[in-house]
């Protein structure tokens, strides 16, 4: 008899039906013998109608209050779903965060888990019964309710498992796995048998949502073998978990897209040591989450920097911005919305040459123009115009035969 922490996306629990549905894969679950913590997301869309309306009522609203608002979405999914349980006869307790001992540090809205008491949960195990947890949620050290971002859902289940010893964390959801491309996007994306938390962190990374970033690295820094697969099919979907080194690498493994960020551009900035570090540390002062930077080539003693950040970010940028072109005798700053990034991430990419050329071809040959360029060991990115961004995805799924089989 294992332990698993199974973990359901809101579109898998969007209404009464498919709360059912789930509910009756547990019981499936249970009776071949597994204990099983389940956790779930708010119903549907509702995390994004919160959001709208507490922007109805206030222009800026308290990030205290924004995070006891939208908690109150996964409160209603684990009780609805114990009772779904209980009327199919399995025995089964809802535990908010908090009640789950998931303790966070104290930043609303993107508060990282920095332990878990998980006596209360294990309790309900021994007892017989399923645990259900809201997921995307904890308690902070100064006792407020507080979120882990979005998407954080995924990570409460990780870090759950990892908490518990579990087996295998699974993530449900309304894809059969990690494709090599966002299926919306390429209709021909094949889905991955397994891929290493190594790739998964670059693809989650680079906007591949499948998966959050950060449950990813949880899964990586403990071990947690991840199993994403279909609410709607119940067929087994793709493993993430430890590199095999017994299997040869895939060149590239996909391709992520992301159009969530914004460029900043600072103009003729001196080129002299402690700039770039006085620069980076306003902006990380004011908890601007810089992404890619780029220095251009220093002409005359003064250089142009670019740096991305996400577009939620961009204004406090743009007032720490301000500030740096006043006290560093820079000539002025751009920022540039409309921007959109595309990667390709491969293990095999390391022992392999000539992928970077091959992907700038590609995109040349779109009449794709690229702004900046970014690279990992297993990854490179562009970043260009975001209109051009689902071209470029097909363009390079296609280049790179990722539909076909492995
Ligand atoms: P959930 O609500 O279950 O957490 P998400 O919307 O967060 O679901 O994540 C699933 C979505 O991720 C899919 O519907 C798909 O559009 C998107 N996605 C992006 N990149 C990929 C990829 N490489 N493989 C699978 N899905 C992807
Ligand atoms: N409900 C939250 C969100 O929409 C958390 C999650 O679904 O993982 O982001
Ligand atoms: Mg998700």
């Amino acid at each position: 008899m294992g332990l698993l922490v199974q973990k359901y996306g809101g579109t898998s629990v969007a209404d009464p039906d498919r709360i059912k549905a789930v509910a009756e894969h547990i019981v499936r679950t249970r009776q071949r013998g597994d204990d099983v913590v389940v956790v779930v997301s708010a119903m549907g869309k509702t995390t994004d109608d919160l959001l709208r309306l507490a922007y109805e009522v206030a222009q800026a609203p308290s990030a205290r209050e924004m995070d006891m608002l939208l908690t109150s979405g996964e409160r209603i999914s684990i009780a609805l779903l114990c009772m779904a349980l209980m009327d199919q006869g399995v025995a089964a307790r809802s535990f908010t965060g908090s009640q789950a001992g998931i303790v966070t540090d104290t930043s609303h809205g993107k508060a990282k888990i920095v332990e878990i008491r998980s006596g209360r949960v294990r309790e309900a195990l021994e007892a017989g019964d399923v645990a259900v947890v809201a997921g995307f949620q904890g308690v902070s050290t100064d006792a407020n309710i507080t979120t882990l971002g979005r998407g954080g859902s995924d990570t409460t289940a990780v870090a759950l498992a990892a908490a518990l010893g579990a087996d295998a964390c699974e993530i449900y959801t309304d894809v059969a796995g990690v494709y090599t491309a966002d299926p919306r996007v390429v209709p021909d994306a094949r889905k991955l048998q397994r891929l290493s938390f190594e790739e998964m962190l670059e693809l989650s990374a680079t906007g591949g949502r499948v998966l959050a970033l950060r449950s990813v690295e949880f899964a990586r820094n403990h071990g947690v073998p991840v199993h994403v697969r279909s609410s709607f099919s119940w067929e087994p979907g793709t493993w993430v978990g430890q590199e095999d080194p017994t299997m040869e690498q895939a060149i590239i493994s996909g391709v992520s897209h992301d159009v969530s960020e914004a460029k900043v551009t600072i103009r003729r900035v001196p080129d002299r040591p402690g700039v770039a570090a006085k620069l980076f540390r306003a902006l990380a002062d004011e908890t601007v989450n810089v992404d890619m930077i780029e220095q251009n080539v220093s002409l005359e003693g003064f250089t142009d920097i670019s740096f991305t950040v996400p577009r939620d970010d961009l204004s406090r940028a743009i007032t720490v911005m301000e500030k740096m072109v006043a006290e560093t005798g820079a000539n002025g700053f751009t920022h540039d919305p409309d921007i959109g990034r595309v990667s390709l991430v491969g293990a095999g990419m390391k022992t392999h040459p000539g992928i970077a050329a091959e992907m700038f071809e590609v995109l040349a040959a779109e009449d794709v123009n690229i702004e900046m360029i970014s690279t990992s060991s297993i990854r490179i990115s562009c970043v260009v115009r975001e209109a051009d961004v689902e071209k470029a995805v097909l363009a390079l799924h296609r280049a790179f035969s990722l539909g076909e089989l492995e």
